[in-house]
């Protein structure tokens, strides 16, 4: 196999989960669209040298990231997230300074911005769907509309206190070129504040949704390190919050600032090491139980169709794509998927072809719903209960003990 790693460089890679040709999944398509979606392989090598998950597959940068819909303002959970995070770093990094900055990479339509802006930072974002960016500097928070890597670096010219990389790390074509950027634009004493889908997290979840073309890595703190160590930055702090289903918030500054490194990070570490997480026997564990769950999810969805039950999914998220095209969940079996997000009103799932109505527009609930939104289930069990104690049964496919 000629695919090099996207980390290391090393050429020693192992194919793990094989989750087959997909389309793009959040290529919403309009009713003219149907059909014509092209397909990707989505499967996942791991590294036996540096040992990072990645897809062996990249869907051009332009494809992805032109126009997608996905609006971080839309859930309350997601915003209360980013302000807790503002204010952390505003406590922790931030409290005697009389000018404070924070740049944010993959900046959407600024709702993180919107809570350093609050703080008295000083802010910008870079973006690069056209649409997003624009929202965002309509909303009074300015936006770079560009791919941010060392070229755009170089062309702010500037260094900042806080930066801020949600969910980006692991879409970046240009990992490289990203991290020397983050290197350039990072304050001798800054801090960057990244935060990823903890592979180790998806994996006791068994959330292989997270999986999809956007995601090119799946990163553990060993991993991510050794990414950053590369550039010349290093993790001192980090700890695992709810978000998305298992996010790891780390904290990252210049090798050569020699922060002292943190309990609960050195015990996140520890804990990797002891159950051996990085290891191939992990992947391939997994691997089964992504079989094992397919079997599972069908046979449910067949024996409530076959009880007469109409089923709606529940939520059009990117990720719930990867989960009803590898289980080939049509509209078979769910009638139509409910959203709240107004940009996929109207649309439909790319494979699958499930129709998209918005949720507070459809008058007759069904006798189930199949959660695809699943990392919000606190949110949705609680504004659902009138529902649930009618009787309409919500089945979480992922279903993690701590949300
Ligand atoms: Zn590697």
């Amino acid at each position: 196999m000629s695919f090099k790693c996207r980390v290391c460089d090393s050429v020693n890679m192992e194919p793990v989960i094989d989750l087959g040709i997909q389309p793009w999944c959040n290529d919403f398509l309009t009713p003219e669209q149907v059909g014509k979606e092209p397909s990707y392989p989505l499967n996942v090598v791991y590294c036996h040298q540096c040992t990072t998950a990645q897809l062996d597959y990249t869907v051009p940068k332009e494809v992805m990231f032109g126009d997608h819909t996905y609006l971080s303002g839309i859930t309350k959970s997601l915003s209360d997230h980013f302000k807790k995070m503002a204010i952390e770093a505003n406590d922790r990094f931030c409290e005697n300074k009389d000018e404070k900055s924070v740049l944010d990479i993959g900046s959407n339509d600024g709702t993180q911005l919107q809570h350093y802006k609050k703080l008295g930072f000083d802010i910008l974002g870079v973006e690069s769907s056209v649409g997003t960016a624009t929202i965002a500097n309509e909303r009074g928070l300015k936006t770079i509309n560009a791919f941010y890597n060392l070229e755009t670096a170089k062309e702010m010219g500037k260094k900042f206190d806080i930066i801020n990389a949600s969910g980006v790390f692991f879409h970046l074509e240009e990992l490289h070129s990203v991290v020397k950027a983050v290197k350039f634009n990072l304050n001798e004493d800054g801090v960057l504040i990244v935060q990823f889908l903890y592979m180790k997290s998806i994996v006791e979840n068994c959330a292989f949704d997270q999986i999809y073309h956007e995601h090119l890595l799946y990163y553990s703190l060993k991993t991510l390190k050794t990414l950053l160590n590369r550039h010349g930055l290093d993790i001192f702090d980090a700890y695992l919050a709810p978000i998305h289903g298992g996010s790891v918030m780390a904290f990252v500054s210049h090798t050569e600032s020699n922060r002292p490194k943190t309990e609960r990070y050195q015990a996140m570490v520890q804990e990797e090491e002891e159950c051996d997480f990085n290891s191939i026997k992990t992947y391939k564990d997994f691997n089964r139980r992504i079989q094992a769950m397919k079997q599972e999810n069908l046979a449910f969805l067949r024996s409530r169709k076959a009880e007469g039950k109409k089923i709606f999914g529940l939520g059009a998220p990117v990720k719930g794509n990867t989960m009803l095209n590898f289980f080939g969940v049509n509209t078979d079996l769910l009638d139509c998927l409910t959203e709240k997000n107004k940009l996929r009103d109207g649309l439909y799932s790319p494979g699958m072809h499930i129709p998209i109505v918005m949720e507070d527009e459809h008058l007759v609930h069904p006798d189930v719903y199949y959660v695809l939104a699943w990392n919000f289930k606190k949110e949705i069990l609680k504004n659902n209960q009138n529902l649930i104690d009618q009787g309409i049964e919500f089945f979480f496919p992922v279903d993690p003990e701590e949300l």
